[in-house]
């Protein structure tokens, strides 16, 4: 193939700066204990196909209904894309244009509700995400919003609380799934409540959708009428976005994401989610899947060992939410002596949470990405170990800087997919 590619500057010739940073940060997470719980290490092959000519092509439309020329290779993409996400989930029908997560979400509203309509989900200070109604998105400035909590003793989603106001506020949109939530969704009493009211039920599994798809946490295909969820989470795929739905809403949801919501799909990102679907059909990933949520038991456990708090006291998948309270400590500056430590985590909110949300109690915790490098139990224990110490030491830089090195040397047994030093 006659090409300029191979006369053409590399990134380091022609931009020495952002080539550099790229370095940085492909040492960064190399280096550090990556517990995210919304972030993961993709494989060489989803970066590969991320990172390919597919990014030059329009292709407003779907596959076979396109609005330019050229497409049969962008239609060729899609389609595979779409074959693979329904099989590897069930689904009647799948929709992989979203962007990411919240346009995804915002899809949703366009398809089913009228600005002013009435949704509900779980507050965000609970651990819902912002597009499920919360005040400050859009979702809650254009919707009517009414959130439900969870429980003050337990902690868990108050289905009780869930019905009362989805019977007194008769929502057209009723969410389930969230962002710092470590316990199972049930799908089926939420589907109960919905049909009660004549609700449109999304479940949004943007956090657990590769846990789902391995069969470690249920599914709620065939029980919600949509389920939204990112890519990029546990599913290990490119950062993006994906519907699936039951076919009677293929059309509203199709149309809902284009013409109503986007432009041109980015192709070179349906790729990387097809590249992303066939791993995760394999056994390989269900065993991967398992093991983020052995982790997570894992990490709990030696951390309970140590003092430290667990909201519900433990989890059922991936993330753990860890009241920072009885160490004394709140959860920002313990993050900010973590991350000095090489251990890089958020701080959040816990429910009640006594202090603001730029200041509040707790940290999250995931085990997506370490799991991602091979770590296994004996890690998790280490890591705790590692916690204790940053919190015994959270002023003395130079016992964080020491615990670095420890984590640095914990890192370099495990190889991180996709990043050659
Ligand atoms: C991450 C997340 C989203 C948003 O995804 P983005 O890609 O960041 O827009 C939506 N819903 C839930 C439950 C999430 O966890």
């Amino acid at each position: 193939m006659t090409s300029t590619a191979n006369r053409e500057p590399s990134l380091s010739e022609t931009d020495a700066e952002i080539h550099g940073i790229i370095k940085a940060e492909e040492r960064r997470q190399f280096e550090s204990v990556r517990m995210i719980a919304s972030e993961n290490y993709v494989s060489r092959a989803v970066l590969e196909a991320t990172a390919s000519v597919l990014t030059n092509k329009y292709s407003e439309g779907y596959a076979g209904k396109r609005y330019y020329q050229g497409q049969v290779n962008c239609d060729a993409v899609e389609v595979l894309a779409c074959s693979r996400i329904q099989k590897l989930f069930g689904a009647e029908h799948v929709n992989v244009q979203p962007y990411s997560g919240s346009p995804a979400n915002l899809a949703v509203y366009l398809a089913f509700c009228k600005p002013g309509d009435t949704v509900m989900g779980l507050g965000l200070p609970a651990g819902g995400h912002l597009t499920h109604g919360w005040n400050v998105s859009i979702t809650g400035k254009y919707f009517k919003s009414v959130p439900y909590g969870v429980r003050p003793d337990t902690h868990r989603i108050d289905m009780d609380e869930v019905r009362k106001l989805a019977l007194e506020h008769r929502p057209r949109l009723l969410f389930c799934g969230g962002t710092a939530y470590a316990r199972t969704w049930d799908f089926p009493a939420f589907r109960a409540i919905a049909d009660e009211i004549g609700a449109i039920l999304v479940a949004d599994i943007a956090h657990v959708s590769g846990l789902v798809a391995a069969g470690v946490h249920p599914s709620p295909v065939g029980i919600a009428d949509v389920v939204t969820s990112t890519t990029h989470k546990t599913l290990r795929g490119p950062r993006g976005g994906m519907i699936l739905c039951k076919a009677t809403h293929a059309k509203d949801i199709d149309r809902a994401v284009f013409p109503g919501l986007q432009g041109g799909p980015h192709n070179h990102t349906t790729a990387a989610l097809a590249v992303a679907a066939k791993e995760a059909s394999t056994p390989a990933f269900k065993e991967y899947a398992a093991n983020i949520v052995v982790n997570a038991k894992a990490l709990g456990d030696a951390l309970l060992e140590r003092g430290f708090a667990l909201i519900t006291g433990g989890t059922d998948n991936h993330l753990l939410l860890v009241d920072m309270t009885p160490k004394g400590v709140a959860g920002k500056p313990y993050a900010q002596a973590l991350e000095r430590a090489g251990i890089v985590c958020n701080y959040n909110s816990i429910p009640f949470d006594p202090r603001k949300p730029f200041d509040p109690s707790g940290i999250r915790l995931g085990t997506p990405a370490i799991t991602s490098r091979a770590m296994g139990v004996t890690e998790m224990h280490a890591i705790a170990g590692f916690m204790e110490r940053v919190v015994t030491n959270i002023a003395n830089e130079s016992e964080l800087d020491r615990i670095r090195g420890d984590v640095r040397e914990l890192c370099s047994a495990f190889p991180a997919p996709g990043i050659l030093l």
